[in-house]
């Protein structure tokens, strides 16, 4: 998606080797333009496989995903990054590790929003090291039902996350791909 390429470009900051901060228009600031577009690439790229829902992980996975979820005419569900206090059977978790963060956090799903005949759509902001994904694949798979593909806002190609989605079968379609980073140095493939 060549507008995000170099919004990215014009906006984004290489921290160092490994981090990309792009608050000015998906993790902080919201650009609600940018991610209209980026909802009608998802669709173009989506539209055939027979997705249900849209699943994103928050918060910054938000914008991208509602706007994919209009485009699509689907409905959207939030996985929370807290613990659910509700001890009754009602929700999957799983622990999932941020290598950003350096924590563990639990995702989350109400079983009410999910059943064995969906084919979910995960939507993320990066896509790194795959474990926010896999979390999110997980909680799917448990409730029985399909993942349909996964669409990332930004991959860093270089970090062990894209190959272990293909290995695994997953479709993955990502917006922008970084093939290097290195402090003010930003490389797509
Ligand atoms: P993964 O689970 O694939 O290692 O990391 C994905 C999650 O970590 C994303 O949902 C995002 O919140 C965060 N993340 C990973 N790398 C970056 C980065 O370079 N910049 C920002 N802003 N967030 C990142």
């Amino acid at each position: 998606m060549e507008s995000l390429k170099e919004r990215i470009l014009k906006e984004g900051k290489a921290l160092n080797e490994t981090v990309l901060k792009v608050d000015s228009f998906l993790n902080h600031g919201v650009d609600p333009k940018l991610m209209y577009d980026m909802g009608e690439y998802f669709k173009k790229y989506f539209e055939k496989h027979g997705i249900t829902k849209i699943f994103t992980i928050e918060s910054s996975g938000i914008a991208p995903a509602v706007m994919t979820a209009m485009q699509m005419d689907l409905n959207m569900v939030t996985l929370k990054k807290q613990k659910s206090k509700i001890l009754n059977g009602g929700v999957y978790q799983t622990t999932v590790h941020s290598f950003t963060k350096g924590l563990d956090y639990e995702l989350t799903l109400s079983k009410d929003y999910i059943s064995k005949d969906d084919k979910i759509l995960i939507i993320d902001d990066f896509l790194a090291n795959g474990e926010a994904a896999l979390g999110a694949i997980r909680l799917v798979e448990e409730a029985g039902a399909t993942v349909g593909g996964i669409g990332i806002v930004i991959e860093k190609s270089f970090q062990p996350g894209r190959k272990m989605l293909d290995e695994k079968g997953y479709d993955v379609y990502s917006l922008a791909r970084i093939n290097k980073l290195q402090k003010d140095i930003i490389e797509f493939i």
